[in-house]
């Protein structure tokens, strides 16, 4: 299994190379690409010649990702998946319907590090960083289950497990090879990518000059509320993370949204909403409430429709943008992390 190549993850001319190395002609690279950005294994690449074939599945993966359950939500259209991983490790994503189209949920690591006191992915920390051509199948499986709906998918959010920016050179390489014209053709502008706020790389993100939107997990409207949640809080203030958002801000053209999980007693009182549009005058944003997704690991609760409604307001009546954001597949186990947690449990003895 070691040094076996996961070529849908190169580049036309890292393919070239490797075409060449085998002796091949290197005009196969285009076919080939095009091929392995569609997902397709190399049984199925039908104008690719036998003996090419055999070589490269001798020392090459086609696909690093397969589907390991499946479960469809009852009362919407959101599925959520387990997949599989050739080291035995697995992920989830979730795949929602959206008026405009369907949209993936896709982990970049497999657990997380960053220690989120609301977060499941994260309770048993971060086994390792997914490649770029697992982030590519995750995208490749979805699209397999929708085209019995006639359906693929348009839009990407990074927000499963992990935290992207601590593996941004193959996220990197996700973010370029998935929006390749020769490839898949997702528009850079239809990608959000979701941080918890690692601020040197949200400054390097926005140097590569990449049209993703930027998500920023805020959470709470001053640093004593921050560092009760989120670890990350201790290295880096709301300032500093703010700062680096109006950098992405001027160098992208792009909104930045924040995503702010209402936990009661913690974060969701009407004073924290006055507190949070405060901070956030004059900022081009969008503010995202989530309702919390209760962990059952963790003490922390989540809160009342009225309440979600009442922090709205309080926030609108200041002028900032906010809308709630739909909770889906909460029937599921919709929640970052929640579902392989669960099949880590069955794994068990
Ligand atoms: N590491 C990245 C992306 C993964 S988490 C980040 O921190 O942004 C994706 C989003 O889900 C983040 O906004 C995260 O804070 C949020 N989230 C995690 N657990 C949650 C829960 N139990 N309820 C609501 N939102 C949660």
């Amino acid at each position: 299994m070691k040094g076996m190549k996961e070529i849908s993850a190169l580049y036309p001319e890292e393919l070239k190379a490797v075409l060449e190395e085998m002796g091949e002609k290197p005009f196969r690279a285009d076919q080939l690409f095009s091929w392995l950005q569609k997902g397709a294994s190399f049984d199925e690449m039908t104008n690719i010649s036998r003996e090419l074939k055999e070589k490269l599945r001798e020392s090459c993966i086609d696909r690093p990702v397969s589907v390991l359950e499946e479960h469809r939500s009852r009362v919407d259209d959101t599925v959520k998946l387990l997949y599989s991983l050739r080291d035995g490790n697995c992920v989830e994503g979730v795949v929602m319907h959206y008026h405009y189209g369907y949209s993936l949920c896709i982990s970049t690591q497999v657990g997380c590090a960053m220690g989120c006191r609301f977060c499941a992915s994260t309770l048993e920390g971060c086994v390792r960083n997914l490649t770029a051509a697992e982030m590519l199948g995750q995208v490749h499986c979805a699209n397999a289950l929708l085209k019995e709906k006639g359906g693929k998918i348009g839009h990407i959010v990074l927000m499963g497990s992990g935290e992207p920016l601590q593996n941004l050179p193959q996220v990197e390489r996700f973010l370029r090879l998935v929006s390749h014209e020769k490839g898949l053709n997702i528009s850079l502008r239809h990608i959000s990518l979701s941080t918890c706020g690692l601020v040197p790389r949200m400054y390097e993100l926005a140097d590569m000059g990449l049209p993703v939107t930027l998500s920023l997990s805020l959470h709470a409207p001053n640093d004593l509320i921050r560092r009760r949640l989120m670890p990350v809080a201790e290295r880096y203030t709301i300032e500093e993370t703010l700062e680096a958002c109006r950098y992405y801000v001027r160098k992208t053209g792009r909104r930045v949204i924040f995503e702010y999980a209402l936990i009661d007693g913690v974060n969701a009182s009407p004073e924290c909403a006055a507190e949070l549009a405060g901070r956030l005058r004059g900022f081009q944003c969008h503010v995202n409430v989530i309702p919390l997704n209760e962990v059952p690991e963790r003490q922390l609760y989540g809160v009342t429709d009225s309440q979600v409604q009442a922090f709205l307001d309080a926030l609108e009546k200041r002028r900032i943008s906010a809308t709630r954001r739909r909770e889906m597949g909460d029937d599921i186990q919709g929640a970052c992390g929640q579902l392989r947690k669960h099949h880590l449990e069955e794994a068990r003895p």
